[in-house]
């Protein structure tokens, strides 16, 4: 990363995502904010790369499954269920969830990207979701339909959750020389200090 201006996040239009008619819309909604979309590629994961991309270390398995456990807490229901199980059991049907593909994977660059492209897809559980997210706006399902029938949450959207896995993750699915380095037009008018007095001087001509 060269400054926090060009942080990177992995974004994956799940297959949900394709199947609905929304690559549009979600594109739509980074775009508008002032993301820059720097490498995209639709593909078909393997088992091999769905278990790699859900791969994660035990402090995030602990989070997962707390997110779960506190989402149904929300509703009343107490999970007795250790959060490490409820992760290992979700990381099993995340893998049949995204090898039943395609998916549109790529790598968004910004101010504060993978906080901002996290914010913009919403919460996990699109019935927790705040409306104007796209996991409010465009799908309906919870933990409540997707556990007893034992599927992983279908939320259109993976969007890398920190540093460590926006770095893991962007390695898993682009080659370096598929990501794209170059500046948009509009970059000088979200990030450039001197737009303000290059503007008044166009206008007083
Ligand atoms: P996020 O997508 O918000 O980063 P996680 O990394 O915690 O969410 O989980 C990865 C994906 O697993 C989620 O996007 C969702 O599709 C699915 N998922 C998470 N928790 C559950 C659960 N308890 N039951 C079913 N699916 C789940
Ligand atoms: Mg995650």
């Amino acid at each position: 990363m060269k400054t926090s201006l060009h942080e990177r996040t992995l974004v994956l239009i799940k297959p949900d995502g394709v199947q609905r008619g929304l690559i549009g819309e979600i594109l739509t909604r980074f775009e508008k904010k002032g993301l820059k979309i720097i490498a995209m590629r639709m593909a078909w994961p393997d088992s091999g790369l769905a278990q790699k991309h859900y791969d994660m270390p035990e402090s995030d398995k602990i989070l997962l499954g707390e997110r779960t456990i506190a989402s149904y807490k929300e509703k009343g229901v107490d999970l007795k269920k250790k959060p490490v199980e409820i992760a290992e059991n979700v990381q099993k049907r995340l893998v049949k969830y995204l090898t039943t593909g395609p998916v549109v994977a790529m790598v968004i660059e910004g101010a504060h990207a993978i906080q901002n492209v996290r914010k913009i897809r919403g919460a996990t559980n699109p019935l927790a979701a705040d409306v104007g997210t796209i996991t409010a706006d465009y799908t309906i399902d919870s933990y409540f339909l997707s556990d007893p029938d034992e599927r992983a949450i279908r939320n259109l959207v993976h969007a890398s959750g920190s540093v460590e896995e926006a770095n893991r993750e962007i390695d898993l699915w682009f080659k370096t020389d598929e990501i794209n380095d170059y500046e948009l037009a509009i970059e000088k008018i979200l990030y450039s200090r001197e737009w303000e007095g290059a503007r008044k001087e166009l206008t007083q001509k």
